[in-house]
């Protein structure tokens, strides 16, 4: 294992062109090497410079803390360095095509940042006094009103943080609903080719989860769905467009049939993207769908950043949504944020989070749905899905596309590893595409199809981008499929080789400690040891 404490950089861990030198300092010109900022400071020098607390009496209790505090002084200089250089070996949307399908990094207008950082958005308070907060509640009304009237629903439950717990409000709506019928309904079928989200959100409140078999063209089967609807289904959760890039024709079949037995339809909508502005899910007798804001309307995410997850409902569901919301009394917004006053909403569920919602988040999807406007969103599905295509056409000749015969897809491209040389794999094929530049697709997802290769080029990519990419995948997948041996050695130009990746994610080294005291514990690994 080569360090995962990413510090121990050694020249022969680049592969040098030709006859170039090593370098003295392991930097290879613009790109620089950086250690630990814990290797860079020490905690015995300080960046500022702070006179003295004067004397003072203890209201701590004995809790004081008497230890140095452990932190590396750097001075603001030697600090912006060391984050900025790290930033560097990163890549970001801001360099380059993201082709993670199933994600849908976009591009995030600059436009919408200034916006979200208007002081009057950023700096307010949730517990500030309603009337002084009158045109934050008003952006949440109206982006409210867009997401109500794109998605062809009832109305919007604002305030989950994410895909996955607006999927969990839903379903607890869901649940609600269900518990006002005096029904007990264990089961939530869910298609074998779903998000893991999904079924983790069904079993997280409480239900039985089964599998729904998918067509060999990577649809519901629904035949097998009709044969396991029953009294005892409280729903199913369809994504649509599903996982595999697909439209689901038959969902209006398919709300029909759960409909016609008591049961509730749940739609993952994270790839709204690709239908937005020409299919309205309420049309498909959907009753619940979560919107990833950071997946369809553009609000940076990755990196763990903050989602945001609306859940459009239907009129059976909205009687259940969770508190506090919106609601604009004459002239003014009120947030209602107390269950059974008056007429206000008295079958609420209750809560999913303390306040209102990612205001933030909020802010940039209003300001990129206004800035595109009806027709501009419509382009955007419309744009989303020909790239896709673009990109499952150009490459189906040198790659497996497991459905490419079953007509055009919706938003991303998949394939799969058939075909590539004995003892070469999807893992390889991206490794090599570190090489020529690109981020590397979502990989061994979804289960359903063998080495899976899924892509998303978004609306946003040009088709001198597209091209581009294309031409790289091209070289990478020649490679995989003759049995190029250096595939296997790639990536060769990334700042660090092959990690140990199922080592990093299953035992992460998270916490640095002297090394000295920690040389016996296996806390820390010696930079570029093992
Ligand atoms: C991303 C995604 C989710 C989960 O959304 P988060 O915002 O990451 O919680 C659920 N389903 C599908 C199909 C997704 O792509």
């Amino acid at each position: 294992m080569s360090g995962i404490n990413a510090s121990g950089w050694k020249p022969e861990m680049a592969r040098i062109e030709g006859d170039a030198p090593t370098t003295s300092t392991g930097n290879r010109a613009l790109m620089l090497e950086e250690p630990l900022i814990f290797e860079i400071g020490s905690s015995n020098t300080t960046g500022v410079d702070f006179a003295d607390a004067p004397t003072h009496t203890s209201r701590l209790g004995g809790l004081e803390r008497t230890a140095e505090m452990g932190i590396p002084g750097l001075s603001e200089a030697e600090t912006v360095r060391h984050y900025t250089r790290l930033s560097r070996q990163n890549y970001a949307i801001d360099l380059g095509l993201f082709p993670l399908g199933s994600c849908t990094m976009k591009h995030n207008p600059r436009l919408n940042e200034k916006i979200a950082r208007m002081p009057g958005f950023a700096d307010i308070h949730p517990l500030q006094p309603q009337d002084t907060v009158q045109g934050a509640l008003g952006v949440i009304d109206q982006l409210a009103h867009w997401l109500i009237t794109l998605t062809g629903m009832t109305s919007v439950a604002m305030s989950p943080k994410a895909g996955a717990h607006g999927e969990l409000c839903g379903i607890l709506c869901i649940k609600a609903a269900l518990d006002a019928r005096g029904e007990d309904r264990p089961v939530v079928l869910v298609p074998e080719s779903a998000h893991g989200t999904n079924p983790a959100t069904a079993a997280f409140a409480g239900y039985k989860v089964e599998n729904i078999p998918a067509t060999p063209e990577g649809r519901v089967d629904l035949a097998a769905l009709k044969a396991r609807l029953g009294p005892d289904i409280a729903a199913v959760m369809i994504t649509n467009p599903n996982t595999c890039g697909l439209f689901e024709p038959e969902m209006k079949a398919i709300s029909d049939a759960v409909h016609a037995v008591g049961g509730f339809v749940y739609c993952d909508g994270a790839n709204f993207n690709a239908i937005v502005g020409r299919v309205r899910p309420g049309d498909l007798g959907v009753d619940a769908m979560h919107i990833n804001l950071h997946k369809t309307f553009s609000t940076p995410h990755g990196g763990g950043g903050p989602g945001s997850g609306p859940v459009v409902l239907s009129e059976a569901l909205a009687p259940f949504a969770p508190l506090p919301f919106v609601h604009r009394d004459g002239g003014a917004w009120r947030l209602v944020e107390e269950e059974n006053v008056g007429e206000d909403l008295p079958h609420s569920f209750g809560r999913m989070t303390a306040f209102h919602g990612q205001m933030g988040m909020f802010t940039r999807a209003l300001a990129y749905i206004m800035s595109h406007g009806t027709d501009g969103l419509k382009q955007v599905a419309e744009d989303a899905v020909l790239n896709a295509n673009y990109v499952l056409r150009s490459l189906e000749d040198v790659l497996d596309a497991p459905f490419g015969g079953s007509g055009p897809c919706m938003h991303e491209a998949l394939f799969s590893d058939k075909g590539f040389a004995e003892g070469f794999t999807t893992l390889d094929l991206a490794k090599g595409l570190i090489d020529e530049g690109y981020h590397p697709m979502t990989m061994y997802f979804p289960l359903v199809v063998h080495g899976a290769m899924l892509i998303e080029p978004t609306e946003t990519e040009s088709k001198a981008a597209l091209d581009q990419f294309i031409a790289a995948m091209r070289h990478v997948a020649g490679q995989a499929k003759a049995g190029d041996e250096a595939l296997k050695g790639a990536p060769y130009y990334a700042p660090r080789r092959r990690l140990d990746e199922t080592l990093a994610a299953r035992k992460p080294i998270l916490a640095w400690a002297e090394p000295a005291v920690a040389s016996g514990s296996g806390n820390y690994e010696k930079p570029g040891g093992g």
